[in-house]
């Protein structure tokens, strides 16, 4: 064998015993076995990590080479003081358990290497890219049989897109000649909007002064009413409205705006009009739950993270419009090295659609996870969340007052209150400030304790004019069951009453 032959066989050995490794521990993390999280600061990681065994500093100075076996070890390490996402016990944010079969696929994608830019060295992921934008327009409806998008690194970017491509059907001139010595455009998106927005108008220099918030109802969904008084309000200063971003599925509360309405206010004042479907934009998937979308189609564009209630692999973002051409025209530069227009199926480029150049491969484990799983396996995994997230508020409403509900729960979204004995009862559409004061210590110390135990991890924040509740939310829940609910609220009652 030859130095060069021997270096690759043993970093094949490497391969074989990180993916053999990997799987053994998302067995133990299914079969729960391993905790939802073991919790360790970042002094006590640099200390783990330095007294491990075989030691092995988390710092690169002066870095030899490693062997294998503490290449190895380091995964050990890594294992075991990462949260568990794919465990039962992780209900804190909108993703959760890996689908394994778009983990394979991920696994595929990264063993391919290539960069989805040029049908050139992406020839089967960019059909695989069509296919699945044309099932997701046909699931959105008719009216995006004409459309185009593109995976996104994320629903904050896809966000972006929608606001760059309203910008530019508003502007166009703007690409050329910048912000400056333009109109003041103004865009407007919910008070429970996803902040993404308000990140975006700082990326496109609109500035967060012009991102305004529209009013909400109690359930979180925006006052259409509020909306058409800001726009006016907007343009009697001078200014220029160009962009409405609602939500299906607020991050928080899993609110649903009333899209009808919204698109006749955007049709009434020429605004581009997308939806942010990154969390509930799943509940389209199945006829049970999709009534909730109404008027969806209506809009411009529409964003949905596949990664978080349908449980595709870290990251998969999905952005559709459907107003053909609009990517190329606002963002193609067609740099001469990579679009020659004489090469070969050069007309199913997508590298100029996007504001990246070269792009990963997000579409392949979603198309695999979809034809493992079928329409139906895809339907039932969102209408389980769903039924998880109305049996955790029938509970919490038959407890007589241990667990209050902040809001009727939607979505997948359940957002309550624990409330220790001392402090019953208590009234979420009426309290005092002193009721408020010791409420909102409440959620922050059990959840402290959980983490602690490594039991689970259940979101908390303040929201609208209540004091910290407990968020909920049933992301992917294909391993989580109604008993498993029930346990949670156990195990919260428990700590929060001081008995265990
Ligand atoms: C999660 C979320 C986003 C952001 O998605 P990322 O992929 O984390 O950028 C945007 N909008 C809503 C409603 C979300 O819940």
């Amino acid at each position: 064998m030859s130095g060069s032959e021997r270096e690759e066989s043993k970093n094949f050995e490497l391969l074989h015993a990180v993916a053999k490794r990997l799987v053994s521990h998302l067995e133990d993390v299914f079969a729960r076995r391993v905790p939802t999280v073991r919790l360790e600061g970042p002094n006590g990681l640099y200390e783990v990590f330095e007294k491990h065994g075989v030691p092995l500093p988390l710092d690169l100075d002066e870095q030899k080479p490693l062997d294998n076996e503490k290449l190895l070890e380091s995964l050990e390490c890594l294992i075991k003081y990462s949260v568990q996402t794919s465990h039962y016990g992780f209900l804190n944010q909108l993703y959760s358990k890996v689908d394994p079969i778009s983990l394979a696929g991920e696994w595929i994608s990264t063993c391919l290497n290539t960069n989805c830019h040029t049908f050139e060295v992406a020839p089967v992921f960019t059909l695989i890219e069509k296919e699945i934008l044309a099932k997701v327009a046909s699931i959105i409806g008719p009216n995006y049989n004409e459309h185009e998008g593109l995976f996104v690194p994320g629903g904050s970017v896809s966000n972006l897109y929608a606001m760059l491509l309203a910008r530019h059907r508003i502007d166009p001139e703007s690409s050329k000649r910048g912000m400056c010595g333009g109109p003041i455009l103004v865009a407007f998106a919910s008070d429970q909007a996803h902040y993404s927005y308000l990140k975006n108008s700082v990326t496109m220099g609109i500035g967060t002064s012009n991102m305004i918030k529209v009013k909400s109802s109690a359930s979180g969904a925006m006052d259409p009413v509020d909306l058409e008084r800001a726009i006016l309000k907007a343009k009697e200063e001078g200014k220029v409205p160009f962009f409405v971003g609602a939500t299906a599925g607020s991050t928080v509360l899993g609110a649903f705006d009333p899209y009808v309405k919204i698109s006749d206010v955007c049709t009434k004042h020429g605004l581009w009009f997308h939806i942010d479907g990154c969390w509930g934009g799943s509940l389209l998937f199945s006829e049970k739950t999709r009534s909730v979308l109404k008027g969806a189609e209506l809009s411009n564009s529409f964003a949905w993270n596949p990664h978080k209630m349908v449980g595709t692999a870290l990251q998969s973002s999905v952005f559709i419009t459907r107003h053909k051409g609009v990517l190329e025209a606002l963002n193609a530069q067609r740099a001469k090295y990579l679009f020659q227009k004489d090469k070969n199926y050069t007309e199913y480029d997508t590298g100029d659609m996007t504001i990246q150049c070269g792009r990963k491969t997000d579409m392949f484990k979603l198309w695999y996870q979809w034809k493992g799983l079928g329409d139906a396996g895809i339907a039932k995994r969102v209408e389980h969340s769903v039924e998880l997230a109305n049996h955790l508020a029938s509970k919490i409403k038959a407890s007589n007052g241990s667990f209050v509900l902040a809001l009727p729960p939607s979505c997948t979204n359940v957002v309550f209150f624990f409330v220790p004995k001392s402090m019953r009862p208590f009234d979420a559409n009426n309290f005092t400030k002193e009721q408020f004061e010791a409420i909102d210590k409440v959620a922050p110390k059990i959840k402290s304790e959980m983490q602690h135990r490594g039991e689970a991890l259940i979101g908390f924040q303040q929201v609208k004019h209540f004091p910290n509740c407990f968020r909920a939310v049933f992301a992917n829940s294909s391993h989580v069951s109604k008993d498993d609910v029930d346990g949670f609220l156990e195990t919260i009652e428990l700590i929060g009453n001081g008995q265990n």
